[in-house]
C-alpha cells in the first residue's frame, strides 16, 4: 500500500488529522487472547464466540441447498467443527487447502450438520503462532478500508511530535472533579491510550462493556461537546426577537367562540399545553416548542387555539405538515372549525395546479391568508408571508433539517422570527429529550380524551385470515369502518402495490355488498385526497391501506384494523397504525398478522404492542434496539454525535454533563468553545437546527 492510496482511503473516513485519528474510537473489541478446545466451544453452543484452531481435514463445495463452501477443522484434541461460507473467493479455497492449520473465531451455532461456525475470521498460522497479550480494537470503516490500515494510521499519529499539545487537558481538573465528585477520571490522553490499545493490566470486560473510567472520560468529553452547543442554541434563540402576543384575547372574542362552539372540552392535559404555549407566545423571542402526545391525544386543537391566538393579534399562522393526506386533515378539520368564525385559509400543496398555486401564493403574499395549511410547498420559493408570527410544525421529526429552517427565515423581511411550534405523535424518552433538545421546550399531552375505550390488541397466525372475515363483517353490521393495511416490502415498492392490489380484489370478492378502497403511496396527492375523504364520509366502509395511513389520519367511526404480516413493521409504525383505530367511544380492535417464521425480536414486538397501549414504553423499547438515530430523523440525532454513550444506561451522565456545561459556559467560555472545537469542528451546524 503506498502512503498515497493509503491517505486517500482514509479521507474517506473522514479522518484527515492525527487528532481525527486519535479521536477514531473503537466500535467494538475482538478477544482474541484466549484459545478454547473445539470441544469446549461445542460444549458452550447459543451463539457464543469462541477462537480455535485445528488443520483442515475435508473441504468440499456443496450445492444444496444452494452453493456453500464446508470446511471441517480437527484440533489436537481431536474435536471437529464445520465451518460454512456461502460466498467465497478460489482464494479462500486454497488459503484453507487440507491439511493446513487455522485459527478461527466465529460464534458458534447449531447447524445443519451439527455446531458450526457460518463466515468465522481465519488466520493461517502455525499451531504454536503466539496469541495477542491483549484486545484487539476494530474500527468502522468503509468499503476499501482495512482495519489494519485504520490501525496503522492511529499508531502513527500517536508518534506525532506534537500529541502533547494536540491532546492538550482543555477542561479545568478542579470543576471535573468537583462535578464528578466519585469518578476517577484519566487524562485525555492516558484514556485515549487505553481505548485504543488497551494493556493486558486494564480490566479488558469493562473496556468491552464502556464502563471503564477511560471510556467514561470520553463519553463525558464527547457528551459536553453537544451540551454546551445546545445551550449556545438556546442562548442565540432568545437573543433573536419575535412578536410578543399578550396572552390576554385582544377585542375579537374570538378564542371564546371558537371555545364554545367545540363540541368537547379540553382534557387537563390539554389546557396545561394550551397555558404553555401562551406564554411562550408572550414573550419577545421566538418559542421553540414541542408539543408531544401520544396518537389520539388532541394535538391539533392546541395548534388551533394558537393558531386562532395569533390571528386574533393580527398575525398570520401556517401550520406544515409533512404529506399531503395529513396536511389534507389539517385542512379540513380546521376549516371546520375557524371558517364559521370567518378566518381566512389558504391551502397549498405540490399538487395544486399551477393557477390553484398562484391564488393560494397570492392570498399568503397579499395577507388575506390568516392561516396558511399546506405541506413543505408552504416553505418554497414564491412564498412569502408579509406577517408570519407563528408556526406549527407536524409530525417534524419527517422534515429535513434545512426544510424547517427556511420556515423560520421566512419573516427575516420583518426581521423577526416566528414562534414554532413542532408536534410530534413519538414520546421522546427522556434521557434523549435533554441531550438532543436542550434548546426545546417540552410540552406533553399525557392523558387521551375521556370516553376512549382502549384497544383490545390480538396477535393471529397469517393462516387464519379468511377467518377474520366474519369479525370484519360484524363491525360494519354495526356501522363501523375497517383499515387494512398490507405488509411492507422494502425490497420492492411495485411487490407491495402488488399485495395491496390483491388484498383489495380478495375483499371484494369476498365481501360483494361492501364498499372496499384502495389507497397507497403511487396514487397522486388528488387522488389520495379524495380517497380518505370518502373514507371519512363513510363511502368507503372498508380501507386497504400501504402505510401510507400511518400518521396522523383521523376517522374516529374506523374501530378495526388489520396489519398483515405486521413482524415486518418497527414499533414505532405498529404503535402509529395502530392508533388510527380507537379515535372514537366505539370498543376498537387491531389484529396483528403474523407469518410462521418470527424471529425472536419480532415476537417480543408483538407481545409487546399486545400488552401495552403506552407510547413511552414502546418508544422506550424502541430506543434500545435501534439507538436515537432513528427515532429523531438521522439529522436531527446530529448523526454520530454521541457514539460512545449508550443513553439508556447512563443517563446519570447526561445530567452530570449538563451541569458541567452551563458552569463552563458561565465562568470559562473560552474553554468551552475550544472544547466545542476539538469535538464537534464543523459538526456543530448540524445541532443549530
Ligand atoms: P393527535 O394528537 O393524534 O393529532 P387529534 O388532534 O387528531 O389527535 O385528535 C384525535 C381526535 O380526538 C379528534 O377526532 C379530535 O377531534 C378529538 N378530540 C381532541 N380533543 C378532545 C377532547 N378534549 N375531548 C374529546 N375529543 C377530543
Ligand atoms: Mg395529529
Amino acid at each position: 500500500m503506498t502512503k498515497k492510496a493509503s491517505s486517500t482511503s482514509l479521507e474517506k473516513l473522514g479522518l484527515h488529522s492525527n487528532l481525527d485519528c486519535i479521536l477514531h474510537l473503537p466500535i467494538r473489541y475482538e478477544d482474541e487472547t484466549k484459545l478454547s478446545t473445539i470441544a469446549e466451544a461445542v460444549g458452550a453452543f447459543g451463539g457464543m464466540t469462541f477462537q480455535v484452531q485445528g488443520s483442515v481435514v475435508r473441504q468440499e463445495v456443496l450445492f444444496r441447498p444452494r452453493r456453500q463452501l464446508l470446511v471441517v477443522i480437527r484440533d489436537e484434541e481431536g474435536g471437529e467443527l464445520f465451518l460454512r461460507w456461502l460466498n467465497f473467493y478460489p482464494s479462500q479455497q486454497k488459503q484453507m487447502a487440507l491439511g493446513q492449520h487455522l485459527r478461527v473465531r466465529g460464534e458458534i451455532r447449531d447447524g445443519f450438520y451439527g455446531p458450526e461456525m457460518v463466515h468465522p475470521t481465519v488466520k493461517a498460522v502455525p499451531p504454536s503462532a503466539p496469541l495477542p497479550s491483549t484486545l484487539t480494537p476494530v474500527y468502522s470503516t468503509v468499503a476499501g478500508v482495512g482495519q489494519h490500515i485504520i490501525r496503522q494510521a492511529i499508531h502513527k499519529a500517536f508518534q506525532a511530535p506534537d500529541l502533547q499539545a494536540l491532546v492538550q487537558e482543555i477542561l479545568p481538573e478542579d470543576v471535573l472533579k468537583e462535578v464528578f465528585l466519585n469518578t476517577s477520571l484519566p487524562t485525555l490522553l492516558s484514556a485515549l491510550k487505553t481505548l485504543h490499545q488497551p494493556s493486558k493490566s486494564d480490566d479488558l470486560d469493562s473496556i468491552q462493556n464502556r464502563t471503564h473510567p477511560a471510556w467514561r472520560r470520553v463519553q463525558i468529553e464527547e457528551l459536553l461537546a453537544q451540551q454546551i452547543s445546545l445551550l449556545q442554541v438556546r442562548e442565540k434563540r432568545l437573543a433573536r426577537q419575535a412578536v410578543a402576543m399578550q396572552s390576554q384575547p385582544v377585542q375579537s372574542g374570538i378564542l371564546d367562540q371558537f371555545l364554545k362552539k367545540l363540541p368537547f372540552q379540553l382534557t387537563n392535559a390539554q389546557a396545561k399545553s394550551w397555558q404553555e404555549i401562551l406564554e411562550d407566545l408572550s414573550r419577545p423571542y421566538p418559542m421553540n416548542r414541542l408539543l408531544q402526545g401520544d396518537v389520539g391525544s388532541g394535538k391539533t386543537v392546541v395548534a388551533a387555539l394558537a393558531a386562532l391566538h395569533c390571528i386574533d393579534h393580527g398575525y398570520q399562522a401556517a401550520i406544515m405538515a409533512p404529506t399531503e393526506i395529513l396536511a389534507e386533515q389539517h385542512y379540513r378539520k380546521l376549516s371546520n372549525w375557524l371558517s364559521p368564525l370567518g378566518v381566512e385559509i389558504a391551502w397549498l400543496t405540490g399538487s395544486l395546479k399551477a393557477k390553484e398555486k398562484k391564488e393560494a401564493q397570492e392570498m399568503i403574499s397579499s395577507g388575506r391568508a390568516q392561516l396558511a395549511i399546506g405541506t413543505h410547498a408552504l416553505i418554497q420559493e414564491g412564498v412569502d408571508f408579509p406577517k408570519l408570527g407563528f408556526a406549527v410544525i407536524d409530525e417534524q421529526h419527517r422534515f429535513g433539517v434545512k426544510q424547517r429552517l427556511q420556515l423560520q427565515q421566512k419573516i427575516d423581511g420583518v426581521e423577526m422570527d416566528c414562534h414554532q411550534l413542532m408536534m410530534s405523535a413519538t414520546p421522546i424518552p427522556r434521557t434523549l429529550a435533554m441531550t438532543f433538545y436542550a434548546d426545546l421546550e417540552v410540552s406533553i399531552i399525557d392523558e387521551l380524551p375521556p370516553g376512549r375505550s382502549p384497544i383490545v390488541t390480538k396477535l393471529v397466525k397469517n393462516e387464519r385470515r379468511d377467518e377474520l372475515i366474519q369479525g370484519l363483517l360484524a363491525e360494519l353490521q354495526k356501522g363501523r369502518q375497517v383499515y387494512w393495511v398490507c405488509p411492507l416490502i422494502e425490497e420492492s415498492e411495485v411487490l407491495q402495490l402488488k399485495t395491496a392490489v390483491e388484498t383489495h380484489a380478495y375483499l371484494q370478492n369476498a365481501l360483494p355488498n361492501v364498499s372496499v378502497g384502495l389507497i397507497h403511496g403511487k396514487l397522486k396527492g388528488v387522488e389520495k385526497n379524495s380517497i380518505m375523504q370518502d373514507f371519512a364520509e363513510g363511502k368507503i366502509q372498508i380501507l386497504v391501506a400501504t402505510t401510507v395511513i400511518e400518521v396522523g389520519v383521523d376517522v374516529p367511526n374506523a374501530s378495526l384494523m388489520i396489519i398483515e404480516h405486521a413482524e415486518r413493521f418497527g414499533y414505532a409504525q405498529l404503535h402509529q397504525l395502530r392508533g388510527r383505530v380507537g379515535r372514537g367511544s366505539a370498543e376498537s380492535i387491531c389484529i396483528l398478522l403474523y407469518g410462521s417464521e418470527l424471529s425472536l425480536a419480532a415476537k417480543e414486538r408483538l407481545q409487546t404492542l399486545k400488552e401495552t397501549q403506552d407510547g413511552f414504553i414502546i418508544a422506550e423499547r424502541d430506543l434500545a434496539l435501534r439507538g436515537p438515530g432513528e427515532l429523531l430523523g438521522a439529522k436531527q440525532s446530529g448523526e454520530a454525535m454521541l457514539r460512545f454513550i449508550d443513553l439508556q444506561k447512563e443517563a446519570w451522565l447526561i445530567e452530570k454533563t449538563q451541569q458541567l456545561a452551563k458552569q463552563l459556559l458561565t465562568s470559562y467560555p473560552p474553554i468551552a468553545e475550544k472544547h466545542l472545537q476539538r469535538w464537534l469542528g464543523n459538526r456543530a451546524e448540524y445541532l443549530k437546527a
